[in-house]
């Protein structure tokens, strides 16, 4: 009997797509490079309708066609040594789907090497983890319609299911459109992350209380406009004793790992000229996060210059919840705002409601007001940025006095909250009408005869500054 899918690569991922695809009713042929994972992978599992195949050749043979094959391998050179190795023995009409947190860029050059073949090439972010691979993740599919007619079954079937039971999944344009997707729900996701670890430490600082109370204030903020994903784990990591009772994440080494998504959305920004400050500065506090040593020496030597603090401890937590809702917003409002750029520079057509509602349930920024900001999109579709979206305008508003405050309060102290300043940097710079640039043009002519522009009248100009 032929299986329903194929399933190359048997990392965590690879192997609980796999189980995920499994229970939905298929019957799945499972391939990996190193052998012997493929025959432990299904020996644990028996029973399940799991195929073991040690050649490609093997794996493809045993395939329904036209044939579906989702690759879970290490984005980059391994995609392109599976790709390589498995195109020569595929047939037209076959479809991979390269489920790996692929360069979009990478995709776009794979699908049109692929076009004359007629074999059809998607990338399909795959975000939530193990668990999510397993039990529901969000996924981003970017490719040809003619390819997602063939796996929108299968997609659907194993996706997690929004709280309405909409799947979340959906075409979102051609090529490398989903990676792109899924590469800035992962800036997102390093945004959000810089944010409440700028919380924990404010707090802690400020207000001087327990990594425990802290986990509890984090734990009653799930019953908030906060409620997400991510305050929930932390709860959950702030709340975790180590063996003798002490907070497991007090010892935790204070440098952040990263595997290059954040990076990459920083850099398809800068490329396309997209402002996404919240992002690059959770990006740089992780680099600077790494250099540990030299903080350490800095620590002992460079002043902090403290200001007397006006922070109203009282009321400080309330005030803390606010601005981390309003940071937040205005962190997915950079970020739906270079999808959009994005989707403009590509002709992605991206529908950046229906991207919203893929993130409401699977996926690492699933929140609970994803589900009105995905309303809100489609509703005002005329607006440019969520931040000029109702609710999102007034709620943003209403507690930008807290986000205020929460800089200040910080800069008193001398604690660095990087996330912070850059969202509310933004917003300023986004609401002011008139910015300082025309300084800048002043000068780039002065010294290099850039030329500008008018207010007053049209054209371009260069003026002789500096006179002999
Ligand atoms: P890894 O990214 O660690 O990749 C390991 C897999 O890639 C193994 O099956 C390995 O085979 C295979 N591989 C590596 N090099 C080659 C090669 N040259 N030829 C053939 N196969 C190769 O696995 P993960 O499960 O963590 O992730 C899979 C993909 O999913 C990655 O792109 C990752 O970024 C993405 N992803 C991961 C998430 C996570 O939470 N881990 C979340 C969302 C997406 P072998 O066993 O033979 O070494």
């Amino acid at each position: 009997m032929t299986s329903d899918v194929g399933l190359i690569g048997l990392a965590v991922m690879g192997q609980n797509l796999a189980l995920n695809m499994e229970s939905r009713g298929n019957t799945v042929s499972v391939f990996n490079r190193t052998t012997s994972k493929t025959m432990d992978f299904v020996e644990r599992h028996p029973g399940n309708n799991l195929k073991a195949c040690r050649t490609l050749e093997e794996f493809v043979d045993s395939i329904k066609s036209p044939r579906r094959i989702m690759l879970m391998v290490q984005a980059g050179r391994a995609v392109d040594a599976v790709v390589g190795q498995l195109v020569p023995l595929l047939d037209e009409g076959d479809t991979i789907m390269d489920g790996g947190n692929t360069y979009y860029e990478d995709t776009e050059k794979r699908a049109a090497s692929l076009v004359d073949s007629g074999i059809h090439y998607m990338g399909v972010g795959v975000s939530g983890g193990e668990l999510g691979a397993r039990f529901g993740p969000s996924l981003m599919p970017g490719g040809p319609p003619a390819a997602w007619a063939m796996v929108k079954d299968l997609l659907e079937s194993i996706a997690a299911k929004a709280p309405d039971g909409e799947p979340c999944v959906a075409l979102l344009g051609p090529g490398g459109a989903g990676n792109a997707v899924k590469t800035v729900h992962n800036g997102c996701e390093y945004g959000v992350m810089q944010l409440i670890a700028e919380t924990y430490h404010s707090i802690r600082r400020i207000l001087g209380i327990s990594t425990n109370e802290i986990g509890h204030i984090f734990e009653s903020w799930q019953n908030t406009e906060l409620s997400s994903y991510l305050v929930e784990i932390t709860a959950i990591v702030l709340g975790h004793s180590d063996e003798d009772g002490e907070p497991l994440v007090e010892r935790i080494l204070d440098q952040a790992g990263a595997k290059g998504t954040g990076k990459w959305t920083v850099e398809m920004a800068l490329s396309i000229g997209a402002p996404v400050p919240t992002i690059g500065a959770a990006v740089d506090a992780r680099n600077i996060s790494s250099t540990k040593e030299e903080r350490v020496a800095a620590s002992t030597v460079l002043d902090a210059g403290l200001l007397p603090s006006t922070a109203d401890e009282e009321s400080y937590v309330t005030t803390m919840q606010e601005a981390l809702y309003c940071a937040i917003l205005i962190t997915y409002a950079q970020a739906l705002s270079l999808l959009d750029k994005l989707s403009a520079e590509r002709n992605y057509n991206l529908d950046l409601a229906a991207v919203a509602s893929l993130w409401r349930a699977g996926c690492i920024i699933r929140a609970g007001f994803l589900d009105d900001i995905s309303k809100a999109l489609q509703e005002q579709p005329d607006k440019s940025n969520l931040l000029l979206c109702e609710p999102f305008r007034t709620e943003v508003a209403n507690r930008l006095p807290s986000l205020r405050k929460v800089v200040i309060a910080a800069t008193q102290h001398g604690i660095p909250v990087p996330a912070f300043t850059s969202a509310l940097q933004y917003y300023d710079a986004y609401r002011t009408a008139t910015l300082p640039a025309n300084i800048i043009q002043g000068l780039r002519d002065c010294f290099g005869a850039h030329t500008y522009k008018r207010t007053d009248r049209p054209g371009s100009f260069h003026t002789e500054w500096i006179t002999e």
